[in-house]
């Protein structure tokens, strides 16, 4: 499986699109389609049918998938957008370490 650069839990920001300049958290990520779900972007409205869970039905707000090429890691040390390079530790993991401020996170 092809491994990416942003994991969930991860603070991204949106780089084009109407929700361009927009912060939010991964929330999932799917690394075989290469898109993400991000807090609070590219929200759409949902029409719900009635159910158990929602027994109103009616019009909910979700957020839908965007590519991961259209948002860039937000670095938690320098709190500004960047790209990030790979280290290897002395054991097996693999560190991320931000471009800018030479931060692992
Ligand atoms: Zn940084």
């Amino acid at each position: 499986m092809k491994s990416m650069h942003i994991r969930k839990g991860d603070m991204v920001q949106v780089l084009t699109g109407k929700d361009g300049g927009r912060r939010g958290k991964v929330l999932k990520v799917d690394p075989t389609s290469r898109r993400l779900v991000v807090e609070g972007v590219n929200r759409a409205k949902k029409h719900m049918r009635p159910s158990k869970a929602n027994p109103q039905g009616g019009v909910v707000d979700w957020e839908l998938p965007i590519g991961t090429s259209n948002v860039m890691l937000v670095c938690s040390g320098c709190d500004k957008p960047t790209r990030v390079r790979r280290a290897r530790t002395g054991g097996k993991s693999i560190i991320r370490v931000c471009k800018r401020c030479d931060r692992e996170f």
